[in-house]
Parts: C-alpha cells; structure tokens; sequence
C-alpha cells in the first residue's frame, strides 16, 4: 500500500524541526527511523499533514556518560546502542533487551528514541527505561524539560509528550556494578514483538536486596512496574521462597486483556514464569558481582 500525501521536511537544526512542528499545530510527525511510522502510514493508519525527518539534525546520536548518567541522542540507532562499549559497561540491561527488539535490518535503522516515543505496549526498551529509573529529555518550543519514564508513558502508543515536543535524548542512571540483571520475553518468533517480557534489575547482597525493579511489557497499555512483588524482595531478601511468592504476586497484580495473539491468563502466566526466571538469573549475576 502506498500511504497517503505528506509534505516533508528535514531540518538541518533541531529548532528548526521545533517550529515546524508549531506550525502544523499537531498535525505533523516526527520521523525518526521510520520503521514503526512507515508502515503506519502505508496501512494508512495515520494521516499527518507532514513530516519532520529528524536526520539532518546534528548532535543527536551521542552516547555519552556525565555525572553518574548515560545520556543517549535520541538518534541513535539502536545498533549503535548494542555495539556500544558505554552501553555494554553501564547498562547492561539496555543491550540485554536491544536483542530482543526486532531484527538486525530495523534494529540498524530504528532508533532509541523513536521506540522510546512510539510507546508500544509490548515494546523492550520502554520497560528498560522504566526498570533502570530513566527519563527523557523533551525540547520543545518553551526550552527542555525532564521527564520521567513513570510519568512519559500515558496509554497504548501514547506519551505525555506534547505535539511540539521533541524527545531529544535519554538520560539513564549508570547501573551499579554490583547488581544482578535480566530480561525475559515470551515471543512467537525471535524478533516479533512481546506477548510477555519482564525486566529485573537488583541490588543488594546474598543476604539483603536493597533495591529491586520488576518491571512487565505486553500486559497493559503501557510498561507496568510490579511494585508489590519489588517490595517483597526488598523486605524478605532473595531466598527461594521469596522468589516463588514475588513470582505468583507478579502474576496476581498484573491486568492483561485478551487479544488475537494471547489470551488474558495467558499473559498472566506468563508473568509468572518469566518474573522467576528473570529473578533466578539476576540473583546468580548479583552473587558473582559481590564476588568478583
Ligand atoms: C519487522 C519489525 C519488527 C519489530 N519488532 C520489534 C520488537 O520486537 N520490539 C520493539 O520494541 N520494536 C520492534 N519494532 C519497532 C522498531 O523497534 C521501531 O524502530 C521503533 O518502534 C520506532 O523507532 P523509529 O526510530 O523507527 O521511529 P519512527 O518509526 O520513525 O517513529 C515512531 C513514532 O515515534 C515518533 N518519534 C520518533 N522519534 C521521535 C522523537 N525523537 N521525538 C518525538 N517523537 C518521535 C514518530 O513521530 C512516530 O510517531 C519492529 C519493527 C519492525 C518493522
């Protein structure tokens, strides 16, 4: 299919993309890699009056690392975020779950931003920004603001971002390198979307977990932490048995629907597996960084 008319832009500054976007008054996109717009617009899901190719802008595809964070352009292609040696030493949860997203072809177009911002329910690195307490930073035409994962991701495909808002980069903070991770996912096919993936992150030692993440995607409209189940593991400690229960609360707490690809109890079991194994393996990864 063919999509439908747009005029095109591509801005050699990002103030430039800015007021372009001001003057389509929200009835302009973003194009980023276009591996999730594009086909959007020829299954003519979307109409935008234009598009606003950020490609051109300069300076929006560095990793970097300043006080204590990893600040990613919001271009930079997701590729370069799973070859990068400051994403492998400092996140290596982020290019655990870049593995999972899609295939070589979209991973080397597709950005970090632009999944960020896309907001699919079933997406990987919405979770990872979740787990590992990140924000992005959102330009716009009144300057830059900070947003936080919790308070970006609204519903299905939807973000708190205004229409005029640029997602310029992706501030994470640096994981400790005493800490246990790991990303799970149920799929059809190796690079289809989530029917199910849960992110840990953990902290702590054999004996105490001083800060747990547990955070699902594909059970909701957005990336959900399982903050019940955290708190267990933080109360009770990282033993067999606490494990078994923050597992079946995961399952409990969490409220899929139904659709063509999974049942509800479906994905609710689900949750459950995933959330032990994940757990499982974060524990050894955290007792062999005590040690090592
Ligand atoms: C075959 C296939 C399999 C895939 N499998 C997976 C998968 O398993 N997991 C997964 O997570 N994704 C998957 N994807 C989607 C892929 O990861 C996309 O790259 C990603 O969702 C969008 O990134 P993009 O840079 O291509 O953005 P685009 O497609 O260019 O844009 C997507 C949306 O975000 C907006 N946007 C983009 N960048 C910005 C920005 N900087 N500021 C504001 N708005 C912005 C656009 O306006 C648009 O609405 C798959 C895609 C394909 C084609």
């Amino acid at each position: 299919m063919k999509p439908p008319k747009f005029a095109y832009h591509a801005p050699a500054a990002l103030g430039e993309a800015i007021q372009l976007l001001e003057r389509y008054r929200g009835n302009a996109r973003v194009l980023a890699g276009g591996q999730s717009l594009i086909p959007m617009l020829n299954f003519r899901l979307l109409a935008p009056e234009a598009l606003v190719d950020l490609r051109r802008v300069p300076g929006l595809a560095d990793i970097r690392v300043s006080q204590g964070r990893v600040c990613i352009g919001a271009m930079t292609r997701q590729r370069a975020a799973e070859n990068s040696q400051v994403v492998a030493q400092h996140l290596p949860l982020m290019q655990e779950a870049l593995g999972w997203v899609g295939h070589l072809p979209t991973r080397s177009r597709g950005t970090i931003g632009g999944s960020i911002a896309h907001a699919d329910p079933s997406a990987e690195l919405p979770m990872v920004l979740l787990a590992l307490d990140g924000a992005v930073v959102a330009t716009g035409p009144s300057g830059e603001r900070v947003v936080a994962a919790d308070d970006l991701f609204d519903s299905l495909f939807t973000t708190t971002l205004a229409t005029t808002e640029v997602l310029s980069e992706v501030r994470i903070p640096a994981m400790q390198a005493r800490s246990g991770f790991a990303v799970e996912e149920y799929a059809r096919r190796k690079g289809d979307f989530a029917i199910v993936g849960i992110a840990t992150v953990l902290e702590g030692d054999a004996k105490r977990c001083t800060r747990a993440r547990l955070v699902a995607t594909g059970v909701g409209g957005r990336p959900i932490r399982l903050r019940a189940a955290e708190q267990m593991l933080e109360k009770d400690g990282l033993g067999a048995e606490t494990v078994e229960a923050a597992s079946r609360k995961a399952a409990e707490i969490v409220e899929p629907t139904s659709d063509p690809n999974a049942s509800a109890d479906f994905r609710r079991h689900l949750t459950g597996v995933l959330a032990k194994r994940a757990l499982l393996r974060a524990i050894k990864l955290l007792q062999e960084s005590s040690h090592g």
